[in-house]
């Protein structure tokens, strides 16, 4: 957790992530995708784990990943862990893994378990916490500044967040959000329920129509009327519109960084130019 955290009272700590690339040769793939992210010299990048059959989940390229983005990017890896098919002896396996390569953070999640899948041994992520700290690594968990979409209860989400911390949690990332006053409103609740984890804020750019459509649908969050409108404005023009999401996500960050929050981590969608312009832009407000 040193290097999560170390730098935090001097600047704001500027992370990415990415998700492990489809296809044959997936190091080779990486490997470029790791390179490029490099160059926004982020403190940490995350790599996801996949709880489909994409091969990317528990054995597949999540702890290569990691260990590529550790030892030959030299930037610190924090591997995403979920409980779907984690069974206790898979993840002492794979804990051991990720030692060996030098990797200590991860992110401990639920995952989703496909239809009919019954969960391993780990049902929650804050089940799975307790055994990835037991291992002496630094945990961290998910965050939701509008709920999960299992549970919509505001006061439901913050429990169960506190919940993580309780466990063990380290620090959060959220779950991506465009309007910046639902994540003031959720560090105001967290705070006055005891969290006192850093909680790092995780926002995406909108790129196109289908991708924003599809992201909205799987994590619940909300579009605010200034980006429909931009959609709308840019719906025949897909350059100017990916370049209008990505200047909106910037202006998120900017603002999230000057409201003093603990973190900033960008979900790149494995494309450089949006990790950089997204580092460029907090650096030239002076947040890091
Ligand atoms: P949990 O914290 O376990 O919560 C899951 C649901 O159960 C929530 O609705 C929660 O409110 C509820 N809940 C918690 N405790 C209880 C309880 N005791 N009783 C009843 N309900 C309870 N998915 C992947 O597959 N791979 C990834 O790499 C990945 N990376 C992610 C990174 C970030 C930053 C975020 C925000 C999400 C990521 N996800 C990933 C998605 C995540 O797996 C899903 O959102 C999943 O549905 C929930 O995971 P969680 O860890 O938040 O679950």
């Amino acid at each position: 957790c040193t290097e999560v955290s170390e730098s935090r009272a001097r600047r704001i700590p500027f992370s990415v992530e990415m998700f492990p690339p489809k296809g044959q040769l997936t190091l080779d793939a990486a490997r470029k995708v790791v390179e490029g992210l490099r160059a926004a010299s982020p403190d940490f990048i995350s790599v996801t784990c996949s709880a489909g059959g994409s091969g990317n989940g528990h054995g597949g390229q999540t702890v290569a990943i990691a260990e590529l983005i550790q030892n030959e990017a030299a930037t610190p890896a924090v591997a995403h862990f979920t409980c779907v098919s984690a069974t206790a002896s898979l993840v002492a396996t794979e804990v051991e893994a990720l030692r060996a390569a030098g990797v200590e953070t991860v992110l401990a999640l639920r995952g989703d378990l496909a239809p009919g899948q019954e969960p391993a041994d780990f049902r929650y992520a804050y089940e799975l916490i307790p055994r990835l700290k037991a291992a002496g690594l630094c945990v961290g968990a998910a965050a939701y500044p509008e709920g999960h979409i299992d549970c919509l209860d505001p006061r439901e989400n913050i429990r169960h967040l506190r919940a993580k911390q309780d466990a063990g949690a380290d620090f959060f990332i959220t779950q991506l959000f465009f309007n910046n006053d639902d994540f003031y409103r959720f560090r105001e609740a967290a705070e006055s329920a005891g969290v006192a984890a850093p909680i790092s804020c995780g926002i995406m750019p909108f790129l196109g129509k289908s991708q924003i459509q599809r992201m909205v649908f799987l994590c619940g969050s909300s579009l605010p009327a200034p980006i429909i409108k931009l959609l709308a404005k840019y719906e025949d023009d897909p350059v100017a519109l990916r370049q209008a999401g990505i200047e909106y996500a910037c202006n998120q960050l900017v603002d999230l960084g000057r409201h003093g929050v603990n973190g900033l981590h960008v979900y790149a969608m494995n494309q450089p130019d949006i990790a950089c312009a997204a580092a460029e832009a907090v650096a030239a407000a002076g947040l890091r």
